[in-house]
């Protein structure tokens, strides 16, 4: 039985551990997947404090490592669901259903997973031209021609990436563009990138890669193919809190409700991250909240029955 066990190894939920361990709690992060969340697959931070331009991996392994000179143990689970017992928690999981781990207390640090266009073609390109992830795929569009979909700021960012490396750009944002005026700005000055406002795309059409967008203008209805190897989405985020969804903690869009504190209604589940209702999802808020979850718990540990 673990004091706090965290669901989630990203800025929130490593920063959770780095307060939790230091509050001398027995700690345990919980993940499906290798450390660092999100930021692993964001070629440049550009707004931690601290770090001026930092490649998103670097930034992970530091905060991993952190936890690991703390010795905070990451336990490979995909947790399927977090039930309430006589004594705290247990958290069940896809690899190991009959060894669940238990802990006195939960922060929730789960995050959001890329939303899609849900049009006509997507699936069939999917990971063959169709993309969620410039780091991952953004070296195979040397000297191509790119299509970018979305208008804020991780738009913008991977936009700038990719016009780095593809021969042109088109950034298709179905209303305005909405990321920071000084990163459309630079995206606006460079010479292979092409911002369209008010366009969608419809489909993604080609034989066996992708080769063409059909894309339609909202005003008009007008139609046109643009042609394209590679296409990345960057449409919205969905929250990944299934694994609470029984709990009565998510609100109407399946964030998760937390207080100032990061406490949840349920006592002793704490939430942090980009999975709680919260204005402004970025790595200093992240890292904000998972401190803030630590405290509670363990303040919540030291004075609960
Ligand atoms: C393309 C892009 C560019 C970005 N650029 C910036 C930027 O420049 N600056 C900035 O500050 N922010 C940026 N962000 C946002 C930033 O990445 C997030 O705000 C931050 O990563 C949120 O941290 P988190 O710990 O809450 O969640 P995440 O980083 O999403 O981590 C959640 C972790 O939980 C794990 N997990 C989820 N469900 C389960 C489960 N059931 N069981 C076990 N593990 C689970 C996931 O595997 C993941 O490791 C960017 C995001 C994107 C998508």
């Amino acid at each position: 039985m673990y004091d706090l066990a965290i669901v989630g190894c990203g800025p929130a939920g490593m920063t959770a551990a780095i307060y939790g361990a230091r509050a001398n709690l027995s700690v345990v992060l919980l993940d499906r997947l290798a450390p660092g969340g999100q930021i692993i697959n964001t070629n440049e931070i550009q707004n931690y404090p601290g770090m001026g331009t930092v490649n998103g991996a670097e930034l992970a392994i530091k905060m991993y490592e952190h936890t690991q000179e703390l010795g905070v143990p990451l336990d490979y689970r995909t947790v399927t669901s977090v039930e309430r017992t006589e004594n705290g928690f247990s958290l069940l999981s896809s690899e190991y259903p009959d060894d669940p781990v238990s802990a006195r207390a939960v922060v929730m640090a789960t995050g959001t997973s890329p939303r899609t266009l849900g049009v006509e073609g997507e699936g069939r390109f999917k990971g063959n031209g169709v993309s969620w992830c410039a780091v991952c795929d953004g070296a195979a569009c040397k000297g191509q021609d790119v299509i970018v979909v979305g208008g804020g700021n991780s738009a913008v960012e991977e936009a700038l990436f990719l016009s780095e490396v593809a021969r042109s750009v088109t950034v298709l944002v179905r209303r305005t563009m909405r990321a920071d005026p000084a990163s459309c700005d630079l995206l606006r000055a460079r010479e292979n990138v092409t911002i369209r406002e008010g366009w969608s795309v419809v489909s993604f059409e080609g034989g066996s890669c992708l080769e063409a967008a059909r894309v339609r203008c909202s005003a008009t209805g007008e139609e046109e193919v643009i042609s394209c190897q590679h296409a990345f989405e960057y449409v919205g985020l969905d929250p990944v809190t299934d694994c609470v969804s029984d709990l009565g903690v998510l609100d109407e869009a399946g964030y998760v409700i937390a207080d100032q504190g990061m406490r949840t209604s349920v006592p002793g589940l704490f939430a942090a991250g980009d999975c709680i209702a919260k204005e402004l999802r970025q790595v200093v808020t992240a890292c904000s909240d998972g401190a803030v979850a630590a405290r509670s718990a363990a303040h919540w540990l030291k004075t609960a029955r």
